[in-house]
């Protein structure tokens, strides 16, 4: 006889101490063996970690890779962003509905097969894709998604999904016997810093050899700046996070890829693990910290095992755990946290509510992670590339470093490039490059736009194309979706609306209200029924959207809208000149945002419609 529910949550929950913060831990590993998180479960959870069920109920309802309902033994997750859309992810979504006989968002009677949308998978140089289960399936063809299906249905049992849909395995570290994945790297063109190869112990000896704050003093002196797109110094970063004061202090890597259009993270975490773990090593050692996490996205969980046996091999070399490298005193570990789906874990104190196995609300700041972070303990969150970067300084040295790009941004810049071009992959180029130069680099095929740090950066015309990718200039996380001249700006833009409507945590007014009322009016001139009234209105709730809103999300999630406004204003005017509609909307938007603005204390903005 099996275990029962109870039995089985209560090994789970013990299995992670009954830690209170790690349920997010315990919830994954339920929802993995159970099937669902359901009531009776979240009772168990609540039973042995003394706990409200309503945390429990709320962590669940919060991550998209949870569920209180049951779901397919397999579950097909389509991946729906722009680059996918643009190669037919919607024809894929309606072959498999056919053939499993269900819509989107729907279980099979017999409980064999879910199929919903996944927000960007990391795949989009390899689009259309998947996510069955924990397989990445790229380059979905016309008819493979429904034979994929089929062959799932010819066998009873369905387990060992990747000898059943997967022929080919990809390249570098994509067919070790620990990932067996069907992704391609599509390294386009490998740099001196991040893909270039590395020795083991290379850039820690080194910084072992130094103090702690020798080492900050010279990630300083290199002048890096944060990867995920802010650009935060990171010596400055690591100098307030060791200042603070606290009996623990951690390192948090943010591997949490979700911006769409970005998958540069995947590839260093498949082919460069040792260069991230050496680097946040060495971060551990300047900040004082003993503790290292890797936050790892939920759609990455197929490289979790074979990033484990990266970590055993560095403990067994000394690279890890006590005394690292022999140096007294200095020990230092990591541990990966997996992830559970949602995009707002990116913003780094969303992410460390994730961590603390809570829903991904973003924190009020100050206080800072640096001085009230994981734990409420001093952390310092760094980025997979910066962390990359850290041990390459550290090994070559920050003059070598520094000298590499342009003035304000030192280093390279990891690009994942997508949409319209013949060559879509992973370039690491020197910051200062032109955008014609990457056009030109991964072949664009007539280029009219480019979508530059994803759906939060900016949407850029043939004015900007000899613009330079850099902090000063155009930045990007890493993201960049390219856009033939027989693209749709709007309908783009209408797309990646969507998302933020999807993705918005729902805490704030301006961010949860605001981006739906943005979508409507553009969907609204998407439809024919534009008014010239509504380019300023757009122009101003979106401005006041930024303004009003809690965290990063809400304070870029216009920009889809208010950049396509300035670089394809001619766009919008057509599509209205053509309307054949001018009927009022009716809606008062005022009134709809003025309890967000008492909330937020920010002024009142009169919208005239
Ligand atoms: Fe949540 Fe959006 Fe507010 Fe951020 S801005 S806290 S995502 S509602």
């Amino acid at each position: 006889m099996g275990a029962t529910r109870e039995e089985v949550v209560k090994v789970i929950c013990q299995d992670y101490g009954n830690d209170r913060s790690r349920l997010l831990d315990i919830a994954r590993d339920v929802r993995e063996q159970l099937g669902c998180v359901d009531s009776p479960a979240v009772d168990c959870i609540a039973e042995v970690l003394s706990i409200p069920r309503v945390e429990i109920e709320s962590l669940v309802s919060f991550y998209s890779f949870l569920y209180s309902e049951p779901q397919g033994q397999v579950q097909i997750r389509i991946c729906n962003d722009v680059p996918d859309m643009m190669k037919g992810a919607d024809r894929i979504a309606s072959e498999l509905e056919e053939e499993l006989g269900i819509q989107v968002g729907e279980t099979t009677p017999d409980g064999k097969f879910s199929l919903e949308y996944a927000s960007c998978i990391g795949l989009s140089d390899q689009a259309p894709s998947a996510l069955v289960n924990d397989l990445m399936v790229p380059r979905l063809g016309a008819g493979t998604a429904r034979r994929g299906v089929q062959i799932l249905k010819e066998r009873g049992e369905l387990k060992e999904l990747d000898k059943l849909l997967i022929r080919d395995y990809g390249d570098g570290n994509n067919a070790h016997d620990l990932v067996r994945s069907a992704c391609s790297n599509h390294i386009r063109k490998a740099g001196e810093v991040i893909l270039a190869e590395m020795r083991r112990g290379a850039g820690l000896e080194k910084a072992l050899a130094m103090s702690p704050v020798e080492v900050i003093r010279e990630i300083k002196t290199s002048r890096l700046r944060g990867r995920g797109g802010a650009g935060f110094p990171t010596g400055m970063k690591w100098e307030f996070t060791r200042a603070a004061d606290g009996d623990r202090r951690y390192l948090v890597c943010n591997a949490d890829e979700g911006e769409p259009g970005t998958f540069k993270d995947r590839v260093i975490l498949t082919e460069r693990p040792d260069l991230l773990f050496e680097g946040m090593t060495i971060g551990g050692y300047a900040i004082g910290a003993e503790d290292g996490l890797v936050y790892l996205r939920a759609e990455y969980a197929y490289l979790r095992e074979f990033l484990e046996h990266a970590l055993a091999k560095r403990r067994e070399l000394g690279l890890l755990g006590e005394n690292v490298c022999g140096k007294e005193g200095f020990h230092f570990d990591i541990r990966i946290q997996m992830g559970a789906g949602a995009y707002i874990c990116g913003e780094e104190t969303a992410l460390i509510s994730s961590c603390e196995g809570l829903r991904g609300d973003p924190k009020n700041r100050p206080p800072f992670p640096a001085q009230h972070g994981y734990l409420g303990k001093p952390t310092s969150v760094n980025n997979v590339e910066t962390l990359c970067c850290v041990a390459r300084i550290l090994q070559r040295g920050s003059g070598w470093f520094s000298a590499i790009g342009s003035p304000g941004s030192t280093g390279t810049k990891l690009l994942s490039i997508s949409g319209d071009c013949m060559r879509p992959g992973v370039y690491e180029v020197p910051f200062g490059i032109r955008l014609s130069e990457v056009f030109a680099m991964c072949d664009a095929q007539d280029p009219m736009a480019a979508q530059v740090g994803g759906p939060s950066g900016k949407m850029v015309g043939e004015a900007d194309f000899d613009r330079t990718i850099c902090f000063d200039d155009l930045a990007t996380g890493g993201s960049l979706m390219v856009f033939g001249c027989d693209r749709d700006v709007l309908e783009i833009a209408s797309q990646f609306m969507q998302f933020f409507v999807h993705e918005s945590c729902g805490y704030c007014t301006p961010c949860r209200v605001g981006n739906v009322l943005l979508k409507e009016r553009l969907d609204k001139i998407l439809g024919g029924h534009g008014q010239p009234t509504d380019l300023e209105y757009l122009q101003r709730l979106g401005e006041s959207i930024k303004m009003a809103s809690r965290c990063g999300l809400g304070q870029t999630s216009p920009n889809p809208v208010l950049s396509t406004l300035e670089s394809f204003r001619s766009a919008y005017e057509e599509r209205i000149r053509d309307a054949d509609d001018v009927e009022e909307s009716g809606f008062d938007l005022q009134s709809a945002l003025s309890t967000a603005q008492t909330l937020t204390g920010r002024k009142s903005v009169h919208f005239e419609d």
